[in-house]
């Protein structure tokens, strides 16, 4: 999540300190001073517009079954994510939006690590 100097556009030279829920960020370079509140953003488009769901991690179990070994939750923003928080929306079942590449199932990973 980049902040950036609403006055000056720095967006290093900043200090943050926090104050309930609210972050008082003061600007080093031209001395503004700020709250920032805990509002989640995207840190693409700094949309508010955020969407909480629960991500899962996989992996490959026995056989060509795959197992979520854990979940975290992302943020996921309605523009930039507009296609992953369909899926996830639309999606029947297990509410859990699946990672971008899963693990192979074809066939058994080779264990050969040849260098050429
Ligand atoms: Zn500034
Ligand atoms: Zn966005």
């Amino acid at each position: 999540m980049i902040v950036r100097c609403p006055e000056c556009g720095e967006d290093e030279a900043l200090r943050g300190r926090r104050d309930d829920e609210l972050i008082l960020v003061t600007c080093e370079t031209c001395g503004h001073a700020w709250d920032r509140d805990l509002v989640p953003r995207c840190d693409r488009c700094g949309s508010e517009d955020i969407v909480s769901a629960p991500k899962a991690f996989v992996e490959k179990s026995r056989g060509t079954q795959l197992s979520v070994v854990a979940v975290t939750t992302i943020q996921l923003c309605r523009s930039c994510d507009a296609e992953t928080l369909e899926e996830y929306l639309t999606a029947p079942g297990t509410r859990l939006v699946m990672p971008d590449e899963l693990p192979t199932t074809a066939g058994d990973a080779t264990d050969a690590h040849n260098d050429r």
